[in-house]
């Protein structure tokens, strides 16, 4: 197995004549050291179906089927799915085990096997949208690493009472416990992005409940992060009618009504949920 390197993804890239789209979000990982340990860091195994969000020109994809069981490489862009089987039977003994499929993962509903890991450099755009959908959608996912700009990462990782938390760190909390998993260098992309990179890991674990729960927990999340300077009592009061009612539900559910979201945990979102009136999202629901 020989990775791709600079000169290979420049000459792939010439010979597709591909312009790489800033929309897609197409920065190319030209550094093998980089893929490797990446797959190193999500600790892939022999048993391991990975699930590769947009593989590009296919630099972390190979490095995903050397250590992997299989890999399901999802990618919208037509020319680059076509090109991806090709490339792997260049440089990879059993082409076989990739699976590509020519789609936007924004909306990935079903899988030809149920990936067991992530491992992914997600279109910076659409990043926390997609990681948030495959962890709901596909609960074979135990665990995974993904790079995503370095402000997403601390995000998605943020610990309560800073600044970088947030929806995004509520919402995946629900799902699995997020860490972050170091920086990485602009000067290992093609084109070099004009933002910073950093990788997060992730371990699913059990979700706090139902789906009826994380619906009406998720509501009051954005709900709270609307308004993320207000206290609590008045950041909800949308959600429940007026900041008098909202106080009584908070204090219901033990919460100081003059806390801010962002002091909250994704348990303390749920107490609040399960302390409303059932039916405050009835009509959304
Ligand atoms: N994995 C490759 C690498 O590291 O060199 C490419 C990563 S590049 C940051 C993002 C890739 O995601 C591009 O190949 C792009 O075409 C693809 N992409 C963008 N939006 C997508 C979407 N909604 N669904 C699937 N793939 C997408």
């Amino acid at each position: 197995m020989t990775l791709l390197g600079a000169g290979r993804i420049r000459e792939l890239a010439q010979a597709l004549d591909l312009k790489p789209s800033k929309s897609l979000g197409q920065n190319f990982v030209i550094d093998p050291n980089i893929c490797t340990k990446i797959v190193r860091i999500a600790q892939v195994n022999a048993d391991d179906i990975a699930l590769e969000i947009g593989p590009g020109l296919g630099s972390l994809t190979l490095a995903l089927l050397e250590a992997a069981a299989s890999v399901i490489a999802v990618e919208f862009d037509e020319r680059l799915a076509t090109q991806l089987p090709i490339t792997v039977a260049h440089h990879f003994e059993h082409p076989e085990n990739l699976i590509v499929i020519n789609q936007d993962a924004m909306g990935l509903h079903s899988l030809p096997i149920q990936p067991s890991v992530l491992v992914a450099n997600l279109p910076y755009n659409v990043s926390v949208p997609i990681l948030l959908e495959l962890l709901e959608r596909f609960p074979s996912l135990r665990t995974g690493v993904v790079m995503v700009q370095a402000e997403v990462a601390d995000r998605l990782a943020g610990r309560p009472g800073t600044k970088e938390y947030g929806i995004p760190s509520l919402k995946a909390a629900w799902w699995a416990s997020v860490k972050a998993a170091g920086s990485i260098s602009r000067s290992v992309f093609w084109p070099a992005p004009n933002v910073d990179s950093k990788l997060v890991s992730f371990t699913r674990r059990d979700t706090p409940g139902d789906e009826r729960l994380r619906i009406k927990t998720f509501a009051l999340i954005d709900c709270a992060f609307a308004q993320r300077r207000k206290m609590l009592r008045s950041a909800l009061s949308p959600i429940f009618g007026s900041s008098s009612a909202a106080e009584e539900i908070l204090i219901r559910a033990g919460i100081d009504p003059t806390l801010r979201g962002e002091a909250l945990e994704i348990l303390d979102f749920c107490a609040i949920a399960t302390a409303a009136p059932r039916d405050f999202l009835s009509k959304e629901l």
